[in-house]
């Protein structure tokens, strides 16, 4: 049925349903749309107002996510991606999946339009909630119990939303109301520009893990202590941190950031007597991961041994990358293909359901701030392989 009649999307048109939404939570630093606030219901009353235009009827799911389905009974192939934000974020962080995803269920038949509750966390920490809480993967008591700023626990804000947090543990069983999930998003890097693509396909999220390091020395008058007596922990770290990056063997996609370190005493004619340091590390390909750990932690040894400083390494918390489903991506015939390093709702149902994601090119990469922009040229392109790819699933 859909067929010859289909009209391309636009760049008008997505600039026409942008244009609802995009004063919502905006301020003169950014836009702001935290989860379970009057911001946030009032983008969800413009998702409503597009549901409404497109057909489709509006449900929430025990996460606060907002469903927009086809009277066709499931499952169903489903679009869509997010209407919150960080503090200060940009205009298209999200909404330009959502925006997207109704110019193509207009066009298709059958197919949802989700928005994810809370995929941001910014205000409870809590981030990619709704999809982790359909997938059955959010720790619920321990999301519940968070508080804000505020002090206000998740819970009572959900509870002043309007949505019953008791409920929060039956999400799980709405998964099954879906077929599969393709993310429409901007790119938070300039990959796609380095490309001269306006659009892509991710392959994969990547791999990351997080290592903490202990650097136990001695604090020492840094005038008087001799340098064959000292034990000077930050001197050892400095050593450690050089290492982890060399260790990564300039792979321009393995990404390594020494992203947090606290030194003890800190005080200027002080031997630094102890480090704590937190090192990330992200790729594409989870073996060389393990691989950088097992040789970081043959570096600790012998520079424990030089420096007799002692060092402690943990993995502080390691996750898989997550494979987009293949048919997904074969779908997206066409477009380069690219890896992605952050976290998405899409690479959370991943985890359960086949999934994909396709990206807009962002002329800066700049994203979760105020500058943050795309060529909606570039978006309607996006989106116009979105409806061929679901087109060719559906
Ligand atoms: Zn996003």
């Amino acid at each position: 049925m859909a067929g010859a009649a289909v009209s391309a999307v636009t760049a008008a048109e997505l600039r026409e349903r942008l244009a609802g939404l995009e004063p919502i939570g905006l301020g003169e630093d950014g836009t702001t749309r935290l989860a379970w606030t009057a911001e946030l219901a009032a983008a969800e009353r413009w998702f409503d107002e597009q549901a409404r235009a497109a057909g489709l009827r509006v449900e929430r799911d025990p996460a606060g996510s907002l469903w927009a389905v086809p009277a066709a009974p499931g499952p169903w192939w489903a679009t869509g991606s997010h209407v919150d934000s960080v503090r200060g974020g940009g205009r298209y962080d999200g909404a330009l999946g959502v925006a997207a995803g109704f110019a193509v269920a207009e066009r298709l038949p059958g197919i949802a339009v989700l928005s994810f509750a809370d995929e941001e966390g910014a205000r409870f920490n809590t981030p990619t909630f709704g999809s982790r809480a359909l997938v059955g993967r959010l720790d619920v008591a321990d999301a519940l119990a968070r508080a804000d700023d505020d002090g206000v626990t998740l819970a009572a804000a959900m509870r002043d939303a309007g949505v019953d947090p008791g409920g929060l543990a039956d999400a799980p069983a709405w998964l099954a109301r879906l077929r599969g999930f393709v993310e429409l998003h901007i790119d938070q890097t300039r990959d796609l520009e380095r490309l001269g693509a306006p659009a892509g396909a991710v392959r994969s999220l990547a791999s990351r893990m997080r290592l903490a390091l202990a650097f136990s020395g001695r604090a020492d008058h840094a005038g008087t202590t001799r340098r064959d007596e000292r034990r000077d922990a930050l001197a050892a770290a400095a050593r450690l941190i050089v290492a982890a990056d060399e260790l990564a063997g300039g792979d321009p996609d393995f990404l390594v950031t020494a992203a947090r370190m606290q030194v003890e005493p800190n005080a200027f004619t002080t031997v630094p007597s102890g480090v704590r340091l937190w090192i990330d590390g992200r790729t594409p390909d989870p073996t060389q991961l393990a691989a950088w750990r097992d040789a970081l932690a043959a570096r600790c040894a012998e520079l424990a041994e030089a420096t007799d400083v002692g060092i402690e390494l943990t993995t502080a918390s390691h996750s898989d990358g997550i494979a987009f489903d293949p048919d997904v991506r074969a779908a997206m015939a066409g477009l380069p293909e690219l890896v992605c390093f952050a976290g998405h709702d899409a690479g959370i149902l991943a985890q359960r359901i086949p999934a994909g994601m396709i990206f807009v090119r962002n002329p800066t990469g700049v994203s979760h701030a105020p500058e943050e922009d795309v060529d909606l040229e570039d978006a309607a392109a996006a989106a116009n392989a979105m409806l061929a790819t679901l087109e060719r699933l559906a």
